[in-house]
C-alpha cells in the first residue's frame, strides 16, 4: 500500500513537473487513461550549461523552474540568451551574480528527483542592487527573475545560489562589489559606451542627489537616450535670478573627446562639491548646469567601432590628417551642424530695415518641409527653447580654438569673411575665457593643427575660419536668449585613450572658468508697480543690436562687457525705463540692475516702439512634423508602442521569437 502511494506521488509529481509529453496530455496520468515512460520521471542529471557550470551544485532537473523540459529547449531560450549576455548588456555591472540568480531558476537545484528553490532573500537583494541598471538599457526585470514567483523563503528550504561566491573573491566581483557610490566618482580616464555614459551619470546622480539629476530631452535616429546631468541647489528646477549655461559635446560623433570630459565634468563636479571645494560648491550653488555629453550617440558607435579597428584615416585637400569620418553624422548620415534652421540668411537680409533685430528670428515655416530634420536637431530645439539658457559652448575637434557667431558668412561667395554679430565684444570676451584657461590653446609651444591661431590667442569668429549654414550656435544666438561659443579641443578628433588624462588637465580650468562666466554682465528683475515679475519684457543695451528677454518671472540676464552701457527695459503695456550701468572690470558677479515699469497711457508715440517678438515665435513646429519624436504613438488598439531600444533585434533575430517581456514599460 506504501509503495503503491508512492508510485501514485510520483506520478502526480510527474504530472506537475512535467509539461504536456507526446503520450500524455496534463492530467491524463491522473485520470490513468496513458502511463508517462518511467524515463520521463524527473531525476537528478548533471548541469550542463555553458552558462550555469560555475553553480554551487552539480545536479539539476527537467522540467525547470519556468516548465522548459530538455536541456535544448532552455539552450534555444531567450531566457538563457539573456544570462549569457547580461554581463555585456549591464557592462559588468551585476556579474555573475544576475547569471547565477537566472541559473539557478533555469538549473535548479536538484535534490531526491525534485528541484530545490532558490532563496527569495538572495534574490531580492541581487535586484535591489542591480535593477537600476536594467532600467538604463530600457529592459524590464525579467520575469523568471520574479523574487515571489520562483523564490522561496528560508523557511521552506531555500539554497543560495551565489555561496560558491561567497569567500572566493574573483576580480570580476571584486569589480561588482564596489558600492555604486564609490564607482561614482572615480574618474576612469577611458572611453566610455552609451550604456556606460548612461550608466555613469545615472550613479553620478544618485551619489549627489541634492545637487544633481538626469533627465532626457529626446531620442536619436536610432532610440538611444539623448541624456543630460544637471547640476544645481534645486535639481528640476529654475531658480529665480540663477543663471542657467550648458554644454553639448559629440554632435559630430567621431569628435569624442568632449563627450568623455563631459562624462568626467560630471564626476568631478560631483566628488568636489561633497569633498567641501568652495570653488565648485559656489558654483553649482548659483548656477544651473546643464550638461549633454553625448547629442549624436549613434555618430559615436560608429566612429568607436571605426576607432577599434584603426579607422580609415581621411586627408583634406594638402594633404593634412583630418582623422576619419565615419560617425560625423548621425545615424541618418545628417550632419547635425549643418541641420539647425539657417537663420542667419534672414538676420543678414532683413539689416537695412529700421526695426531689424537680431534676436527671437522665429522659424521659418520652409524649415518645416524643407531638408529632413534630425530628432537630435528636433530635440536640442526644444531644449533649449524651454529653459533661459544664458551661455553655452558647444565641443568639438579637429583643431585647437574657441570660435564665436556668426557662423555663416555675411557674403555666400566669401567663405572666410569676418561676420561679426552685434555681440562681437561679448562674444570675444567670452572666449578668451575659454582660450586663456585653457593649458595650450594660447601657447606658441603647441603644434598647429593647420593655421596657426595662437597670434590670435586661440579665438577666431567661425565664419572668418570657415562658414557653415544652419549651426548651432548661429540658432542659439538668433533664436533664444544663449550665447553659444564652439570649442575645438585638439587636432585628434578621436584620441587614443592614454591621452584623455592629459586632455582632461588641459581643458579643466577652462571648462570651470567658462561655465563661471555666465556671471559676467547684469542681471535682474522687471516687475510691474505691484512687484510681478514680467515675462517677455525686453532689455536692450544701446549700441547692441541684440535684446535679451526676460523669463517666466520676469527675470533676465544681460551678458556684457566692462563699461558704462545705457540699459532700457521695455514691454508691451507699459513705460520703458532706461537706466545707465557701469560694469568695474573685475567684477566677480552679474551686476545686479532691476527694473519697475509703470503702466503705459493708452496711445504710444513713436519713441515708445517697443519691438515686440514676433506672434509668430511661439509657433515651435506648427505643422506637427515631429509629433513622433514627442508624443508615443497610440496603437489603435490603445497600446502604447514605443521605439524599441538597440538590443532588441538582436534578441528577436537569434532566438526567432520576439521576447516582449523585455521590454520595460514606462
Ligand atoms: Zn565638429
Amino acid at each position: 500500500m506504501a509503495v503503491k502511494a508512492v508510485l501514485f506521488l510520483n506520478a502526480l509529481i510527474a504530472s506537475i513537473w512535467c509539461a504536456p509529453s507526446r503520450r500524455c496530455e496534463p492530467g491524463e496520468e491522473i485520470l490513468g487513461w496513458c502511463k508517462p515512460p518511467v524515463e520521463h520521471k524527473p531525476k537528478c542529471s548533471e548541469v550542463v550549461l555553458g552558462s550555469c557550470d560555475d553553480m554551487p551544485y552539480t545536479h539539476t532537473v527537467f522540467p525547470n523552474l519556468v516548465g522548459q523540459r530538455h536541456r535544448e529547449d532552455v539552450e534555444a531560450s531567450v531566457e538563457y540568451l539573456l544570462l549569457s549576455v547580461v554581463r555585456s548588456l549591464l557592462n559588468g555591472e551585476c556579474s555573475p551574480e544576475l547569471r547565477m540568480l537566472g541559473c539557478s531558476v533555469l538549473a535548479p537545484r536538484c535534490q531526491d528527483g525534485r528541484p530545490t528553490r532558490p532563496c527569495r532573500h538572495v534574490c531580492e537583494a541581487v535586484r535591489r542592487r542591480c535593477e537600476h541598471g536594467f532600467d538604463t538599457i530600457r529592459m524590464a526585470w525579467p520575469y523568471f527573475l520574479d523574487c515571489d514567483r520562483f523564490f522561496v523563503s528560508e523557511e521552506e528550504g531555500c539554497y543560495d545560489p551565489l555561496e560558491g561566491l561567497r569567500g572566493e573573491e574573483t576580480p570580476e566581483m571584486l569589480a561588482a562589489s564596489v558600492a555604486p557610490q564609490e564607482s561614482a566618482t572615480i574618474l576612469q580616464f577611458v572611453y566610455h559606451t552609451h550604456t556606460q555614459l548612461l550608466n555613469t551619470l545615472k550613479r553620478t546622480a544618485a551619489h549627489c542627489p541634492d545637487i544633481a539629476r538626469t533627465y532626457t530631452i529626446g531620442r536619436s535616429s536610432e532610440g538611444k537616450d539623448l541624456t543630460v546631468i544637471e547640476f544645481s541647489s534645486n535639481p528640476g528646477q529654475h531658480d529665480i535670478l540663477e543663471p542657467e549655461v550648458k554644454y553639448v559635446a559629440n554632435m559630430h560623433g567621431n569628435e569624442a573627446l568632449g563627450r568623455e570630459l563631459l562624462i568626467y565634468l560630471a564626476q568631478y563636479l560631483c566628488s568636489e562639491y561633497l569633498l567641501g571645494n568652495a570653488r565648485v560648491q559656489t558654483l553649482v550653488n548659483s548656477t544651473r548646469i546643464h550638461l549633454l555629453p553625448s547629442m549624436n550617440p549613434d555618430g559615436y558607435e560608429i566612429a568607436s567601432a571605426e576607432a577599434q579597428q584603426g579607422g580609415d584615416i581621411d586627408y583634406d585637400e594638402e594633404g593634412r590628417y583630418e582623422g576619419f569620418m565615419t560617425g560625423r553624422g548621425n545615424g541618418q548620415n545628417i550632419d547635425l551642424n549643418r541641420n539647425f534652421p539657417d537663420l542667419t540668411s534672414i538676420a543678414y537680409s532683413r539689416r537695412r530695415h529700421r526695426y531689424y533685430r537680431t534676436d527671437h528670428i522665429p522659424i521659418p515655416d520652409a524649415y518645416w518641409f524643407g531638408k529632413t530634420v534630425a530628432p537630435e536637431t528636433y530635440a536640442v530645439m526644444k531644449w533649449i527653447r524651454s529653459i533661459p539658457f544664458v551661455l553655452s559652448a558647444s565641443l568639438h575637434g579637429g583643431d585647437l580654438l574657441v570660435s564665436y557667431p556668426y557662423d555663416l558668412s555675411k557674403h555666400p561667395q566669401e567663405e572666410n569673411l569676418m561676420s561679426p554679430t552685434p555681440d562681437e565684444q561679448v562674444f570675444k570676451q567670452l572666449a578668451r575665457v575659454y582660450a586663456d584657461s585653457h593649458r595650450t590653446m594660447t601657447s606658441h609651444h603647441t603644434e598647429p593643427c593647420g593655421s596657426d591661431f595662437t597670434d590670435r590667442g586661440g579665438i577666431i569668429n567661425g565664419a572668418q575660419w570657415y562658414s557653415i549654414r544652419g549651426g548651432m550656435a548661429d540658432f542659439n544666438y538668433l533664436h533664444t536668449n544663449c550665447f553659444e561659443l564652439t570649442v575645438e579641443l585638439g587636432c585628434d578628433k578621436f584620441p587614443p585613450e592614454e591621452e584623455l588624462y592629459n586632455d582632461w588637465q588641459d581643458n579643466k580650468e577652462a571648462l570651470l572658468s567658462f561655465l563661471e562666466a555666465v556671471h559676467r554682465g547684469i542681471k535682474g528683475l522687471v516687475m510691474d508697480e505691484e512687484g510681478r515679475g514680467i515675462k517677455g519684457a525686453v532689455i536692450s543695451v544701446k549700441g547692441i543690436r541684440h535684446d535679451i528677454t526676460t523669463a517666466e518671472n520676469g527675470d533676465y540676464w544681460r551678458l556684457l562687457t566692462p563699461g558704462i552701457h545705457i540699459v532700457t527695459a521695455s514691454a508691451r503695456g507699459y513705460v520703458r525705463s532706461m537706466k545707465k550701468v557701469y560694469l568695474p572690470a573685475r567684477l566677480q558677479k552679474a551686476g545686479r540692475v532691476d527694473f519697475t515699469l509703470k503702466k503705459a497711457p493708452l496711445d504710444l508715440d513713436e519713441d515708445d516702439y517697443v519691438p515686440a517678438i514676433p506672434s509668430t515665435y511661439e509657433r515651435f513646429d506648427p505643422y506637427n512634423q515631429f509629433a513622433r519624436y514627442n508624443v508615443r504613438d497610440v496603437a489603435e488598439s490603445g497600446i502604447e508602442r514605443q521605439e524599441n531600444p538597440w538590443w532588441w533585434s538582436y534578441f528577436a533575430r537569434s532566438t526567432g521569437t520576439a521576447p516582449n517581456w523585455l521590454l520595460k514599460v514606462d
